[in-house]
């Protein structure tokens, strides 16, 4: 008899070992404490990943397969990969284990012990759901980690996306990041959520009778996100019709009106591999072959999926392990307790942080340039704002987040996701949307009564790691106009921000 492990993020139900049923596999699913307790997840992520896991389970074996499938509060549930796995290869008489390519490190280290103590012959299969082979990854960032946009722009070339004749781009552009940022006036209509409630009180029981501690609203069972193949190609079809037309434009705008805006909410989709990114890709296409969609909000959209999410897979799985522990710009403040509940007074971050605690989800440019923004500025530890993102987004798995909050948002990583911090001052929120209007801050204020928090910290940032950004050709314009406002602005601004940081619970 084969085990053949699927995990919660392996849902893949195109991958070739599907297509043959056998007397000789017995597949192995597990809800298992050592997965729950690894992070401090949002309630909502787990219901909708045990959920997900057990329908999938449900339907390979209506199909033919035969699978031993481990419920969080069952009496025989070893509760870890390898107490599971022995019990299983004892009971069948196993002595092989096939899996799949784990996409996190830790999995991946947990996965051979657990093959080695059980005595089991294991042999690894790719996941068939990303579009650049770990091997071949290996090999592209083995020196250097290349910059995202020349990866990307191989990538199109390669799958042959958005090319006229010769392999030029479509339109003459790689890019159309510049007619992509506008703020949204309230119109067009965002659409709605995509997907209704699904009662999942019974098992959310389960997992609260199990032990499991989790954060944010469970919504008393009652979760919002795609459960099946079924519903995610359904909300794939949806986002296509009423919100790729608006993508592009407004996928860097910032609101308190609208959960998603014209965003996807297909990451939990894509990470549970639930759907194949080449699927989401040619669907987006087929929508501008069509002439429902501009080209600047389909190659916008696109970008994302074949370019970010292919890169930053590579730079986790070329620096991993030690990617987890760099810290370039030496960050070493507890993260503000306000981010386990929105209370501050801080309108951006109130909302950011109350809406991901409620739905688990948040944007990219609130993750961005609202959450991680104010960690960066205040010069938080990576390790708790990566435990954070960690938790608290349905979509968070490791490989993804991690060079996304450590590199991207945080510049932990001393430039390898980014070429510069991302970061600004209350202007770029205040231009981005409607967050400063009503806030308890004043965002035109550097320092002084009511003053910004996010003005006095930027200039904070940038005065503290002088020695370490100031020679960057990108942070030219932040480092004169630091120099334009004169000693005493400059003095009394960080001043501000020394009395903002001396208590960052109190804002
Ligand atoms: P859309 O805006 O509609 O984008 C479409 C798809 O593109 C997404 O579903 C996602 O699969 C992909 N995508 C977009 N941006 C990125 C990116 N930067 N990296 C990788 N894929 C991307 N994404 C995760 O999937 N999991 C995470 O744990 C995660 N953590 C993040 C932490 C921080 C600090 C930041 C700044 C970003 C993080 N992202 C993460 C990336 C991005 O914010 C989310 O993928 C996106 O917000 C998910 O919402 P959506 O499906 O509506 O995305
Ligand atoms: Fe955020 Fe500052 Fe604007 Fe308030 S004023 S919403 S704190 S950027």
């Amino acid at each position: 008899m084969i085990l053949r492990l699927v995990l919660g993020d392996q849902l893949n139900a195109g991958h070739s070992w599907w297509r043959e049923q056998r007397d000789d596999v017995l597949y192995v699913m597990m809800e298992i404490r050592s997965e729950t307790d690894y992070a401090h997840h949002h309630a909502q992520k787990v219901l909708a990943l045990f959920a997900c896991m057990r329908g999938f389970a449900a339907a390979i074996e209506a199909a033919g397969h035969q699978v031993r499938y481990f419920r969080i509060g069952d009496a025989d549930n070893g509760q870890s990969f390898a107490a599971n796995l022995r019990q299983v290869a004892h009971s069948v008489g196993a002595t092989r284990f096939e899996r799949m390519e784990a996409d996190e490190w830790r999995v991946e280290q947990a996965l051979d012990a657990a093959a080695a103590e059980c005595g089991l012959a294991q042999t690894v299969v790719g996941s068939e759901h990303f579009l650049v082979d770990r091997s071949e990854l290996k090999t592209a960032f083995a020196h250097a980690v290349p910059r995202m946009e020349y990866f990307y722009r191989d990538l199109r070339q390669r799958f042959g996306i958005l090319l006229a004749n010769g392999g030029e781009p479509e339109g003459g552009k790689w890019n159309y990041d510049v007619d992509n940022r506008a703020k949204w006036p309230g119109s067009p209509a965002a659409p709605a959520w995509r997907w209704p409630a699904h009662d999942l009180s019974d098992l959310w029981h389960e997992i609260v009778a199990a032990g499991v501690v989790t954060m944010g609203d469970a919504n008393e069972g009652q979760v919002r996100w795609p459960l099946t193949r079924r519903e995610a190609r359904a909300g794939l079809a949806q986002f296509v019709r009423e919100a790729l037309p608006h993508f592009g434009r407004y996928q860097d705008a910032l609101t308190s009106r609208s959960l998603a805006l014209f965003h996807s909410l297909l990451s939990f989709s894509l990470n549970v591999k639930m759907l194949h990114p080449l699927e989401v890709i040619r669907a987006a296409l087929g929508a501008y072959r069509r002439g429902a969609v501009s080209l600047e909000s389909t190659e916008g959209f696109i970008r994302q999926i074949l370019g970010w999410r292919e890169f930053v897979r590579g730079v986790y799985w070329a620096r991993m392990p030690g990617y987890g522990q760099e810290n370039a710009l030496r960050a070493v403040r507890p993260l503000p307790g306000w981010y386990w509940s929105g209370n501050t007074g801080m309108a951006c971050l109130a909302h950011a942080i109350g809406q991901s605690l409620k739905h688990a989800y948040a944007h990219h440019i609130q993750r961005l340039m609202v959450t991680g923004n104010f960690a960066l500025l205040a010069g938080c530890d990576p390790d708790e704002v990566d435990a954070w993102y960690l938790g608290i987004y349905v979509d968070a798995f490791e490989w993804v987040e991690m060079p996304n909050t450590r590199g991207m948002s945080q510049f932990a990583d001393g430039g390898v996701v980014g070429s510069k911090p991302y970061c600004g001052a209350a202007s770029y929120i205040s231009k981005q949307g409607d967050y400063c209007k009503g806030c308890a801050y004043d965002p035109k204020r550097r320092h002084g009564e009511r003053a910004c928090p996010f003005n006095s910290l930027y200039w904070h940032f940038h005065d503290r790691h002088r020695a370490l950004l100031s020679g960057n050709p990108r942070l030219k314009m932040p480092y004169q106009l630091w120099e334009k406002l004169g000693a005493e602005e400059r003095h009394a601004t960080l001043q501000q921000a020394e009395v903002y940081l001396a208590d960052l619970d109190a804002l």
